[in-house]
C-alpha cells in the first residue's frame, strides 16, 4: 500500500541480502515482528511483493548509508546502500529508529532518499575491563584503577562487553579500544575472538590496547608467551631500572592514586633489542589470533626506564627534566621508536586496521613534546588526551587548521571526562557530560581532527551516562548539528520531550557542579523527578527515577 508520500510495509515482506548483512537483517526481524519477513533473492521476490534490499558498496566511506524509499509500479520498496563494515547495519538503524512509523499491521515510511556519512571518521570508546559495568545482574564492580584484578564471575566480561556493543551498534560508534582484553580469569583468548567475532558481525571495531613494555604488553593477565611478566621472569636481564617508583598523578583530579608495588607495573627496557622484538612479534601474534578492528597502542604512562642506554637514545630527542614533577610520566622517543615498527607489524597481518597511538595527554600545544613524533607512519591515528584544565586552555588556543601544523596526519582528540579521571571525591564519572563532548567535538571539526574518543565504562542506565554517550553519538556523526536540534530529535524523545530534557540536564548539572547542597534544594530536585516518574511510563518513567535516587542518596549523605 501507499500514498502520495509514504509507503506501508505489512504482511508478507522479503529481505534480500539478509545472508550477508545478518544483523542489519535479525534488527529488521526484532524491531517489527508484526511482520512476515521471509529471506529472498531478489529474482525470486513476486513483483507485488515488498522487498527490503540491504546491499554493501565498496565505493561508499566506512559507516555512511543511502535509504531509498519508494514504489515503483506500486510495490514498496526499500534499498540500503551502506558502506563497508557498518554501513548497511546503520541504515537500518536509520530506518527503525528515525523513519519509521510502527501501524497496527506494519511500519509507514516516507518516500525519499536519505544519505548520511559520518562527519568524524574515528568515533570511539575507550574502557578498562575492569571497570566496564554495563551488566547490573553481577558482583564484582570496580570504579578506578589502572592496575587492578579482575572481580567479576568469568562471565562478566562478554556479558558486559557484548551489551557496550549492542549499544555502540545502535548508535553509530564505531570503534572500542579495550585494556584488560586478554585475561584468564574472564575466558582468556578464546573470550577475546568471541567478542570480536560478535562486534564484527554489528559494525564494531575491537581495538585491544597495549603499552609498549608496559602493562603487560600484549597479555595483560596470563601465564603467556606475550605477557610481560611471564616474558621478564624469564629475562629479567630486560627488565627496567625505572627512574622512579611507577605511578602518575593527575592534576585535575582532588585526591592522589596509589599504585600496588605487584607484578602488573613491571615494565621492560625499551632500549634492549630483545624487547623491541618481543612487541613486534606480539602486535603480529594479536593482529593474527584475534579479528580485531585495530590496536590501541600506548607508551605506558607510569615512568620510564631510566638505564644509561635509554638516556642515551633518548638523549638528543628529549630533556628528561619533562617527568619532573609528575608533569609527564613517558617519553616521546620511546613513542618515535616503537610506534612505526608496531604499526607496521600489525598492518603486515590485518590491513585496514585502525592503529591508534596514544601521544599521552596535555601536550599537544607543547612543540617540543611533538618534536620527536615526525617519524611517525602517516596512517596511524594519532589520540591527544585533554584533561580538564588543558582542555579549558586548549579551547582557547587550538584555532582553525592547527592539525595542519602537527607533525602527524590523522589526528583526534581523546576526552578524559565522563570517566574517573576527573574531578572531586566523587568524581566525574556519572555526571552529564554531553555538553563537553558536543564542545570538543565541534573544536576538533573545525581544527582539522579526526574524531574523538571518550570513556564509555558506566551502563547507560545511569541517565547522565545515557545522555553523555547519545550527545557524543550524535554530535560525532554530525558535527554541525545544533544543540536545540539535539535536544528535540535525540534527548527529547529519551525524556518525554524537549523541555522535559532541558530541564533534567539542568538538574542533573545542579547536582554534579555542587559537591554540597541545601537539603531543600535536594528534596525539590527529588520531589521534581519523583512527578515526572509519576506522570510518565516505561523507560522515560524510569530515566527520572535515577535522578530521584540521585538526589535522595544526596539527602541521605547529609543527615
Ligand atoms: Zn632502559
Amino acid at each position: 500500500m501507499t500514498s502520495n508520500n509514504t509507503i506501508r510495509l505489512e504482511g508478507p515482506v522479503a529481505i534480500v541480502g539478509g545472508e550477508e548483512h545478518p544483523h542489519a537483517s535479525r534488527r529488521l526481524r526484532a524491531a517489527f515482528p508484526h511482520i512476515e519477513w521471509f529471506a529472498s533473492s531478489r529474482a525470486a521476490v513476486p513483483a507485488n511483493v515488498p522487498v527490503v534490499t540491504l546491499q554493501t558498496n565498496p565505493d561508499r566511506v566506512e559507516g555512511s548509508f543511502t535509504l531509498q524509499i519508494d514504489a515503483p509500479q506500486g510495490t514498496p520498496s526499500v534499498t540500503i546502500d551502506g558502506g563497508p563494515f557498518s554501513g548497511a547495519i546503520y541504515g537500518a538503524e536509520e530506518l527503525i529508529q528515525k523513519q519509521s512509523t510502527v501501524t497496527d499491521s506494519g511500519l509507514d515510511l516516507p518516500i525519499g532518499s536519505i544519505e548520511q556519512a559520518p562527519g568524524l571518521t574515528y568515533r570511539t570508546f575507550w574502557n578498562w575491563d575492569h571497570s566496564t559495568n554495563w551488566d547490573l545482574n553481577q558482583i564484582g564492580v570496580q570504579e578506578i584503577g589502572v592496575m587492578n584484578p579482575y572481580a567479576k564471575p568469568a562471565e562478566g566480561f562478554l556479558s558486559d562487553f557484548k551489551r557496550v556493543v549492542d549499544y555502540m551498534s545502535m548508535n553509530r560508534i564505531a570503534a572500542i579500544a579495550i585494556y584488560g582484553f586478554f585475561r584468564e580469569s574472564h575466558g582468556g583468548i578464546e573470550a577475546a575472538q568471541e567478542l570480536c567475532r560478535y562486534a564484527n558481525e554489528r559494525g564494531v571495531r575491537i581495538l585491544p590496547g597495549v603499552a609498549i613494555n608496559a602493562y603487560g604488553g600484549v597479555v595483560w593477565e596470563m601465564d603467556h608467551p606475550y605477557n610481560l611478566t611471564t616474558w621478564l621472569r624469564k629475562h629479567p636481564e630486560l627488565s627496567a631500572q625505572m627512574e622512579r617508583p611507577p605511578g602518575f598523578q593527575l592534576q585535575d583530579l582532588a585526591f592522589d592514586l596509589y599504585f600496588p608495588d605487584a607484578a602488573y607495573a613491571m615494565r621492560g627496557c625499551p632500549s634492549r633489542s630483545e624487547n623491541q622484538q618481543w612487541m613486534a612479534d606480539g602486535i603480529a601474534w594479536l593482529a593474527e589470533t584475534c579479528e580485531v578492528g585495530g590496536i590501541n597502542i600506548e607508551a605506558g604512562d607510569y615512568g620510564v626506564c631510566g638505564c644509561s642506554l635509554c638516556a642515551a637514545r633518548r638523549a638528543e630527542r628529549e630533556d628528561a627534566r619533562r617527568r619532573e614533577g609528575y608533569v609527564e610520566s613517558w617519553s616521546h622517543a620511546d613513542m618515535a621508536d616503537f610506534y612505526p615498527r608496531l604499526y607496521e607489524a600489525a598492518l603486515s597481518k590485518r590491513p585496514n586496521s585502525w592503529i591508534y597511538s596514544e601521544i599521552q595527554w596535555d601536550n599537544l600545544l607543547d612543540t617540543e613534546a611533538m618534536a620527536p613524533l615526525r617519524s611517525l607512519p602517516e596512517g596511524g591515528i594519532y589520540q591527544h588526551t585533554f584533561n580538564r584544565s588543558y582542555w579549558n586552555r586548549a579551547k582557547r588556543e587550538l584555532t582553525p587548521g592547527f592539525a595542519a601544523g602537527l607533525p602527524t596526519r590523522t589526528n583526534v582528540f581523546r576526552c578524559q571526562f565522563c570517566c574517573q579521571w576527573n574531578g572531586d571525591n566523587r568524581t566525574e564519572r556519572y555526571f552529564f557530560n554531553g555538553r563537553d563532548f558536543h564542545d570538543m567535538i565541534k573544536k576538533a571539526h573545525e581544527t582539522g581532527f579526526d574524531g574523538l574518543t571518550v570513556w564509555g565504562e558506566p551502563s547507560p542506565y545511569h541517565t547522565s551516562t545515557e545522555l553523555s554517550y547519545n550527545a557524543f553519538a550524535r554530535f560525532s556523526w554530525d558535527p554541525t548539528l545544533s544543540w536545540d536540534d539535539w535536544l528535540r530529535n535525540d534527548a527529547g524523545p529519551l525524556m518525554g520531550g524537549d523541555e522535559a530534557a532541558r530541564r533534567y540536564i539542568e538538574l542533573a548539572s545542579t547536582l554534579d557542579q555542587h559537591a554540597q547542597l541545601e537539603r531543600s534544594v535536594l528534596d525539590r530536585i527529588a520531589g521534581e523527578a519523583l512527578d515526572a516518574v509519576r506522570s510518565s511510563s516505561g523507560d522515560v518513567s524510569r530515566r527520572w527515577l535515577w535522578l530521584a535516587d540521585q538526589a535522595t542518596r544526596r539527602r541521605y549523605m547529609s543527615q
